[in-house]
């Protein structure tokens, strides 16, 4: 008993000094294959990582379709294996429900899987694909977390899962796709210092990046042999430097100086069916803004 008196009287204490650690963040960013939320924001998940929040990657389908020598149930274990050592590699979670890939439609039933996932999660914070893509997957992953974004807190959806009391901010990754509209980037997250780690994680999906996309791009580069020369390659096609837009809005966030030092970013564009952050909540939802540490 006097123990835990001791506990509570120190906890406010600390509580008013400010050094009380504040709960994690949990931010939950969801792809349609096995490798999209890696390559869209595995940096900005690496810095969440070491800043001690929570984070998981969720992937909407297994990828048993993404090989040209393989397939189906083999593929998928194949594929599943490679995101664990991705969250190894990053220090999250990574989860992928087993939907076929290349055939993803935005079911009901696929949409109150995703709405039990956030609430699942608790997420503070959700990202996902815009639905303007080339990919099928990727379009209909973006509608099916859009259709999620208000269901989350009504009750009698998925009733299973008990509701969010306080809707997520939930935003899309950077693209492209220019039509009907392009991509407008409200956050550009300096990813510098941990671009290395982000192209390790990458380097786990050995299936997508030494295999199956050179091919189904038609990349004559050989691929290279050696660990580490493989990595430097990868590096070399998947680091690239911030467009003018996400140079704007580094620069909105860090200041001139810094935004010039920043070689790698990765932005998100807030999607207008969440909660509605201000300036100060962006900034308490991404505690890595306006700190570069290259
Ligand atoms: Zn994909």
């Amino acid at each position: 008993m006097k123990t835990r008196i001791f506990t509570l009287i120190l906890s406010c204490f600390l509580f008013q000094l400010g050094l009380a650690q504040e709960k994690p963040l949990r931010i939950l960013m969801i792809g349609a294959h096995p490798d999209d939320c890696d390559i869209k924001s595995g940096g900005t998940a690496a810095l969440f990582s070491q800043l001690g929040h929570e984070v998981k990657f969720l992937s909407i389908t297994n990828g048993d379709a993404g090989h040209m020598e393989m397939g189906g149930g083999m593929l998928a274990v194949r594929r599943n294996a490679e995101t664990q050592e991705v969250a190894r590699r990053l220090g999250i979670t990574y989860e992928v429900l087993d939907n076929h890939d290349g055939e993803l439609m935005p079911t009901l039933e696929i949409r109150k899987d995703v709405i039990r996932k956030i609430r699942e999660w608790e997420a503070d914070v959700v990202i996902s694909h815009r639905t303007n893509d080339y990919h099928p997957d990727h379009r209909y992953t973006g509608v099916l977390v859009q259709d999620a974004a208000f269901m989350v807190g009504v009750p009698n959806i998925a009733a299973d899962t008990p509701p969010l009391r306080k809707n997520p901010v939930f935003l899309y990754y950077q693209d492209h796709f220019e039509k009907p509209n392009p991509f407008s980037p409200d956050i550009a997250i300096d990813i510098t210092s941990v671009i290395d780690q982000k192209i390790y994680a990458l380097d786990a999906h050995v299936s997508q990046f030494y295999e199956w996309l050179p091919w189904i791009s038609n990349d004559p580069d050989e691929i290279p042999e050696g660990k580490e020369e493989r990595i430097q390659w990868l590096k070399s096609k998947r680091a690239l430097a911030p467009n003018p837009s996400v140079r704007a809005a580094l620069e909105q966030w860090y200041g001139s100086e810094a935004a010039d030092k920043a070689q790698f970013a990765e932005a998100f564009e807030i999607c207008e069916y969440g909660s509605q952050p201000s300036e100060s909540e962006i900034k308490r939802l991404f505690p890595m803004l306006g700190k570069s540490n290259n």
